[in-house]
């Protein structure tokens, strides 16, 4: 994500007119900060949702997650401030520190770290150190953090009054080294240990038979809207979360259960006008992020046609090389179209996945043309991409046209995709 996603020009102006603004407008809410590689926008959406239900609550959706974002944030919120007793706020890991500081947090959610694109963040370690100081620093501050990710227990231990929550790992590359000896740390069996000693705590809150949540005083069980296990552990979080702000999960299952979206993801737009084909939007961003997305299409997406779509704007990161590092095997077999400006890229990485798509440049007509195959259409796309469909759709000539004004565009991208086939000799 790009300087200008998650920081605001007016927002960082406000601040540096009146460096106390954050501070002010938050002063007496029970702030709950949520912080991690993936999955914290939608997170903070059901932590939000979950403390509604016992009183005001603002939040800053749409990803403005640095200092900048989050003045703009508060500030459009201001005429509801004087009934506002919750904030829940998605804070980029780097920038976790200097918010802290702002606000007091009531509650920070450490959720997982690990590489974002790989030519930005790569300093997953550096980050879970300054999480470790923070945590230090503020005991006050309850600590909501997942015993699955190693870094992140590392950071979270440093806090006397952890609340340690089973939200799984997708994704162990990055975890492997051990943050206390440098030795190895082994994942079995749902759990990680390493030589030193260094091993996963256990969690008082996690997941049990039948979407369960066991948690110390009781167990209670969700249906979140969302789909998806992950969805399932991040309400899980989201309800360790507003209990740990003083909302039991017996009051915040109901707005957590209540989220079908979540600034466009996981929301469902009709393929042009007239028809009955429908697709569902979902992004991610990095390796981990898309591990987790493919697993999820894979369980119940299976009747859907499936539209994966890759850019690499600024914002995605130039260096799209990590989808080598994504399980795409197990679409092998299935329907797949790809699209976006590095389609290519994709289509070479998925011929070695054993699946044979179809190319279609532009992510509109990649839509339509999958709404021929099925009536349920599921596009993966990385976060400009994603952008690029959501706007299409949204768009009045989307809904007007059935897809035709694009079929000029489309038979020359097959075309195109037909000479390159012939000049590969394939
Ligand atoms: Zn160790």
């Amino acid at each position: 994500m790009g300087l200008g996603d998650g920081q605001s020009l007016p927002g960082r102006v406000a601040l540096r007119l009146d460096p106390s603004l954050i501070t002010r407008l938050t002063s007496n809410m029970i702030v709950v900060l949520v912080s991690g590689t993936n999955g914290k926008t939608t997170t903070t959406a059901l932590v939000a949702a979950g403390l509604r239900e016992a009183g005001g609550t603002i939040t800053n959706s749409g990803g403005a997650n640095m200092t900048g974002g989050l003045a703009s944030s508060l500030a459009e919120a201001t005429p509801d401030i004087a009934e506002t007793r919750f904030a829940a706020l998605e804070v980029d890991e780097i920038y976790l520190t200097a918010v802290a500081e702002m606000v007091a947090p009531a509650v920070f959610v450490l959720m997982n770290l690990s590489r974002d694109q790989l030519d930005r963040t790569s300093e997953v370690r550096r980050i879970a150190e300054r999480w470790r100081l923070l945590v230090d620093e503020m005991p006050l501050t309850k600590v909501v953090a997942n015993c699955d990710d190693p870094l992140v227990c590392y950071a979270a231990s440093a806090s006397e009054s952890v609340i340690w929550v089973a939200a799984g790992i997708s994704w162990t590359d990055d975890a492997i080294g051990c943050p206390v000896c440098g030795g190895e740390i082994v994942f079995s069996s749902g759990s990680w240990a390493c030589g030193c000693g260094f091993c996963r705590p256990e969690p008082s809150w996690k997941l049990g038979a039948d979407q369960t949540i066991e948690f110390p005083d009781g167990r209670i069980k969700v249906n979140p809207r969302l789909p998806g296990s992950f969805n399932l552990r991040n309400s899980l979080t989201a309800l360790a979360s507003c209990s740990a702000a003083g909302v039991p999960p017996s009051t915040a299952v109901t707005g957590v259960e209540a989220v079908s979206a979540v600034s466009g993801r996981f929301a469902r737009y009709q393929i042009g006008s007239g028809t009955d084909a429908e697709v569902m939007l979902s992004l991610a961003k990095n390796p981990a992020g898309w591990s987790e997305l493919v697993g999820m299409v894979d369980l119940i997406a299976t009747d859907s046609a499936l539209v994966i779509g890759l850019n690499a704007k600024i914002a995605d990161g130039r260096d799209p090389s990590w989808i080598w590092d994504v399980p795409f095997d197990v679409f092998s077999g299935r329907s797949v179209i790809v699209t976006g400006e590095r389609c290519l890229d994709l289509a070479v990485r998925l011929k070695y996945a054993g699946v044979g798509p179809l190319v279609v440049q532009d992510v509109y007509s990649a839509l339509v043309v999958a709404s021929k195959w099925s009536k349920q259409v599921v596009l993966l796309a990385n976060y400009t991409c994603f952008q690029e469909a959501r706007k299409a759709l949204e768009s009045p000539l989307a809904a007007r046209h059935d897809g035709s004004a694009r079929i000029v565009h489309l038979v020359g991208e097959l075309r195109r995709w037909r000479n390159l086939s012939r000049t590969n000799g394939s």
